[in-house]
């Protein structure tokens, strides 16, 4: 690891203590929409005497490598047009697009245009396309050729002569997985890695970080050579989203929750990410990683630690991070992994009307792939507040709707002093975190049913943000472009959280790779037997949702 400081890593760096009015000019001359008021008339939860400024990105250039992948024209490339048009990119801020076409700047510029027209949040408007447009650069390369990086590097210096970025760059690997160690290595090698007195250099890394332990600490091996911890965000997209963020309010705002968030009042805790498509072109990332390696071990584990950790002292990244470490060192795996997990592969069948093929028939899958598309785990966590309570994992491509949640699920009333009958379809009080879609909360609790009986049943209270906030909330990528442009690292994970992460999934990987083929599971259902079976072992079941 180089001992080279990152001036604009910690909270003092100049982007972030920038005076009011000339954050307020930058965010303007973008777009003209991020004033205060603008900020506080956005929704109506917030106090109108609130006057903290928008946070604003710093003169930089942005280089995307893999530019012409499915996440930079899906997320990346509509994420930086969203934030300049709520007026959070400096003036002068450049975009480098990298990849191995024979283009030039214009054609990069089509397919950002595009890619905006298709997937931005917020509407297109031409003055902010237009200088966004002023912005764009295409080098041509591979990764492995030392002149196209040297290219870059010319690109650069001459971008920051004409557009005034001060040599802040930030590299964002939007590349396969193989690639993350060798565009690392040119980086270093060009010495774009090392910044110069009073400008910053990042790396971005894209999941998955590693395929293991052992590799997750070589990548890191690599990328600390080159780059100082401060400024290597690794990309969990997942700790961007809002819903994900709220848990922490919701627990550490509040003083409702609290009490009853341990051992004596959960009975268990399932988290679920179901996805209802399947591979889609994505064949050659996905065989071999499968659904454990590829979600698990990052999304799910990350909302695992931020349910389950103990307060941080502050949100600032050194607390959160410590907070999360501990608990995911406090998980332990059941001793009967055959009997506590449990893994599939979706069959043919039916999904939104149309007739669906089986992962061993997608194009580009071996007919003897052992990958599973489903997995599902028991976690418990061996400290005070946790010991004896459940956490159930699961997630599964094909299955029957697309939704991701954190269901806190309550221990029954010790004594219900109604009739048998009265609370025959009673259920456990839950409290759901609704991550995507139909963002919001849910609390399930017992309630009178209007009549003569005393009859009790399931009812639910809601809060959805669509309907408490005005402002649509920001893409995850949004907030996390911002937080690298800015150099605040909170909602990146740490090393130390990603190999923690794959100490509790390699056990399992390597006891699956034993079992041979995963068990097939009808497409359009809600994945395999064993999966309902290892539930049902402890009396209980999976969510229906
Ligand atoms: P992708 O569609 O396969 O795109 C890969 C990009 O890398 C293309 O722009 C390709 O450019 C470029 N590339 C590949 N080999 C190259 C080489 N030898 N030299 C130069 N450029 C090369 O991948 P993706 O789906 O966008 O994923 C990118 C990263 O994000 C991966 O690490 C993935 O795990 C992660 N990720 C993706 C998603 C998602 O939804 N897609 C979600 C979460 C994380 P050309 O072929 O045009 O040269």
């Amino acid at each position: 690891m180089t001992d080279r400081a990152d001036p604009a890593a910690s909270a003092k760096e100049p982007v972030a203590a920038a005076p009011a009015e000339e954050a307020l000019a930058v965010a303007s001359a973008v777009a003209g929409t991020a004033t205060t008021e603008a900020v506080a008339a956005a929704n109506p939860l917030r106090d109108p005497r609130d006057k903290r400024l928008p946070r604003v990105a710093g003169p930089c250039v942005m280089v995307l490598f893999g530019v012409t992948g499915d996440l930079a024209k899906r997320k990346l490339l509509p994420a930086i047009y969203d934030l300049g048009n709520r007026g959070l990119l400096p003036p002068g801020f450049s975009l480098v697009g990298f990849a191995r076409r024979d283009w030039k700047d214009q054609d990069f510029a089509q397919l950002t245009y595009e890619a905006v027209k298709a997937h931005a949040r917020t509407p297109f408007r031409e003055e902010v396309w237009k200088q966004l447009r002023e912005g764009i650069h295409f080098v041509p390369g591979e990764f492995s050729d030392d002149g196209a990086f040297d290219a870059l590097a010319m690109a650069l210096a001459e971008i920051d002569e004409t557009r005034g970025t001060g040599g802040n760059y930030a590299f964002y690997l939007s590349v396969p997985p193989k690639f993350f160690p060798v565009v690392v290595e040119q980086l270093k090698r060009t010495r774009l890695s090392d910044a110069p007195d009073g400008s910053w250099r990042r790396v971005v890394i894209e999941k998955p970080f590693g395929h293991d332990l052992q590799s997750a600490h070589e990548l890191n091996e690599i990328t600390t050579s080159a780059f100082p911890e401060s400024s290597i965000f690794r990309i969990d997209h997942y700790l961007g989203k809002e819903t994900v963020q709220n848990i922490m309010a919701l627990r550490f705002a509040n003083n409702l929750y609290e009490p009853i968030w341990n051992r004596s009042f959960v009975d268990h805790v399932q988290i679920t990410m179901a996805e209802d498509i399947g591979i889609g072109g994505r064949a050659g990332y996905y065989d071999g990683i499968g659904a454990a390696r590829d979600v698990i071990q990052n999304h799910l584990l990350q909302l695992l630690a931020l349910v389950a950790m103990e307060d941080p002292t502050s949100f600032e990244a050194a607390s959160l991070r410590r907070e999360k470490e501990k608990v995911l060192k406090a998980v332990r795996l059941p001793a009967n992994l055959g009997l506590n997990t449990a893994r599939g592969q979706y069959a043919a069948g039916w999904q939104g009307g149309e007739k669906v093929v089986g992962y061993l028939q997608e194009e580009g899958i071996s007919a003897e792939s052992t990958t599973e598309t489903y997995a599902a785990i028991k976690l418990e966590i061996a400290n005070r507040r946790w010991a004896g309570v459940p956490f159930y994992l699961r997630t599964g491509k094909r299955l029957g709707r697309r939704v991701t949640e954190v269901a806190v699920v309550f221990q029954r009333a010790p004594h219900l002093p109604f009739s048998a009958d009265d609370t025959e379809i009673l259920g456990q009080n839950a409290l759901v975190v609704r991550v995507q879609p139909d963002e919001g909360i849910t609390v399930r609790f017992g309630s009178k049913v209007p009549g003569t009986a005393m009859e009790v049943r399931d009812v639910s209270m809601d809060f959805a943000y669509g309907e408490s906030f005005l402002e649509s909330s920001p893409e995850a990528y949004e907030r996390l472009l911002l937080d690298v442009m800015i150099g605040d690292p909170p909602l990146f994970p740490h090393q130390r959280e990603v190999e923690l992460s794959w100490k509790i999934l390699d056990p399992i990987e390597e006891f699956w790779a034993t079992q041979g083929q995963p068990e097939a599971y009808e497409s359009g259902s809600w994945g395999p037997e064993s999966a309902d079976a290892m539930m049902a072992r402890d009396g209980r079941v999976w969510r229906r949702l």
